[in-house]
């Protein structure tokens, strides 16, 4: 489609797909991310079905000069896959799922969510690393990195991507892989979605399964830092088979006992990338450092760990703002921090969390990936969660106040990218999340965007 001068009736015509519009019956639920703070109005949603519907809504975007947001799951805490008045490509309808078992890929549709993966991949006792959470989108979370249960073993999303396909700036459909265009695989490893519309991953699979360990033990925040300590030295022997962070929460539900209920707890939370029986005896003792307020732990399926905290997170209920940040690594005064701030969380439905990194991650090199230096021990997270707008302040400034706290454990400033806050800071730090790899990417970026017509996201600015 010849774009310039078209109408929004052409583009109508040109794509296989719906085309939305303010007034459309759709338009409010197409617009909708999981943040439910997030309220923009695009001037039209291209839900599209396949990479030609991709292909005309760049082209139209590109010569109308409006932005564009793109949309994978929908997670992004910042609501980077919405834009106000400009053309949202949607690919919630590109959900796809292929697997190759003798050659053990998985080739996965733009707009896959990874319960798609890990249903269509589990068939044949294969995984590739996902998220936590079942409902979030491939796209978004790979292509910053993507950090999951499997990652002491098999590293991040990223480290399993061997090709993609992508719709650039100008419209084209092209192919990134070992063999072709290897600087466009490169950049898509860790440099977000500023290089084009990946309309198609390919995936590496492991066999995996189809039951694992899971282990939850979950302790009062009164028992204090202690079993952290302990979980922290533990895990730190065994970072290439425990895939595990300590999530603080407030307990909730029928799952606790009533004495616990609506107090805050953590959880030490495990998966045993390996061996089920074997990875049972293993973590058994994380299970025994004092009385626990509950115990979640056990062999199950895999399928079924990948959505075990999907509750927790319901899309379009509540109101988000997440931060995070790489630490060297994990000293008992950052302990103490995270306790500190769990207790002072103004929200129940509030979370924050100490990852683990090492294992698999921290073996690719810096130059490896655009993601750049791995040698990040541990990572702090803060996921303010909560409902009513008169708490948006209260809930903002305490997760970046114990955002900022934690700078003294840093790693040189860096941070995770698919948790950036509303995105406010992106600027600054986006640069310094790169380190020595931004230049890199900034030509990369000049070559398939010089316009920089991607850029609601981590943006990173075309090479001069
Ligand atoms: P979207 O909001 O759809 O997209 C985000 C951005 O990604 C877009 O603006 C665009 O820049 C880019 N993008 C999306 N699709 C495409 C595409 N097809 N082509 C090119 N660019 C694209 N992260 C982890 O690493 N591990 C976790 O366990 C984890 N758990 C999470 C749980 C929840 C409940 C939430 C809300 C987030 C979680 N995250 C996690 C963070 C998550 O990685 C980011 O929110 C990520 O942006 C989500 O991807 P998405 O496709 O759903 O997002």
């Amino acid at each position: 489609m010849d774009a310039r001068n078209t109408s929004i009736d052409d583009l109508r015509a040109a794509v296989s797909c719906a085309v939305i519009t303010e007034g459309d019956a759709h338009y409010d639920d197409a617009r909708r991310v999981w943040n439910g703070m997030i309220d923009r109005r695009p001037a039209v949603i291209v839900r599209c079905l396949g990479p030609e519907d991709v292909m005309c809504a760049v082209r139209f975007a590109g010569a109308q000069g409006l932005p564009v947001a793109i949309r994978g799951g929908g997670h992004n805490v910042a609501g980077h896959a919405v834009c106000e008045g400009g053309v949202m490509i949607d690919l919630s309808e590109m959900r796809g799922v292929e697997v190759d078992p003798d050659r053990r890929i998985a080739r996965v549709e733009g707009g896959a969510l990874w319960k798609d993966v890990d249903s269509a991949t589990q068939v044949h006792g294969l995984a590739t690393p996902g998220g936590l959470i079942s409902d979030t989108g491939v796209a978004g979370l790979t292509l910053s990195g993507g950090i999951g249960w499997l990652r002491a073993k098999h590293g991040l999303c990223i480290d399993c991507l061997s090709a993609a396909e992508v719709v650039t700036a100008d419209g084209s459909l092209v192919r990134a892989s070992a063999d072709e265009n290897p600087d466009l695989l490169w950049a898509l490893k860790g440099g977000g979605g500023n290089f084009g519309v990946v309309v198609g991953f390919e995936f590496d699979l492991f066999p995996m399964g189809p039951e694992v360990m899971f282990a939850a033990p979950i302790y009062p925040l009164s028992a204090g830092p202690e079993p952290i300590r302990f979980w922290r030295d533990f895990v730190s022997r065994h970072a290439d088979v425990i895939g595990t962070l300590c999530e603080f929460s407030t307990a909730d539900g029928e799952d606790f006992p009533e004495e616990y209920r609506g107090q805050k707890v953590f959880a030490l939370a495990c998966v045993y990338n390996g061996d089920a029986a074997e990875g049972e005896t293993l973590l058994q003792p994380l299970r025994e450092l004092g009385p626990m307020a509950a115990d979640f732990s056990g062999i199950m399926k895999y399928v079924d760990v990948q959505q075990l905290f999907d509750t927790l997170m319901p899309a379009g209920e509540f109101r988000c703002y997440w931060k995070a940040r790489y630490l060297k690594d994990l000293p008992d005064g950052m302990i103490d921090q995270a306790i500190a701030n769990a207790a002072a969380a103004p929200s129940p439905n509030t979370l924050s969390s100490l990852w683990c990194m090492g294992g698999a991650v921290a073996k690719v090199p810096a130059e490896a990936t655009a993601l750049g230096d791995r040698s990040m021990g541990w990572m702090y997270s803060l996921d303010g969660v909560w409902s009513d707008p008169a708490d948006d302040d209260a809930n903002v400034t305490w997760a970046r106040k114990g955002w900022e706290g934690s700078a003294t454990y840093d790693h040189e400033g860096r941070i995770y990218l698919n948790f950036p806050g509303h995105g406010e800071d992106n600027r600054e730090l986006t640069k310094r999340a790169f380190g020595p790899n931004y230049a890199r990417l900034s030509a990369i970026k000049a070559k398939y965007d010089p316009g920089n017509l991607f850029r609601l996201n981590q943006n990173i600015a075309p090479a001069e």
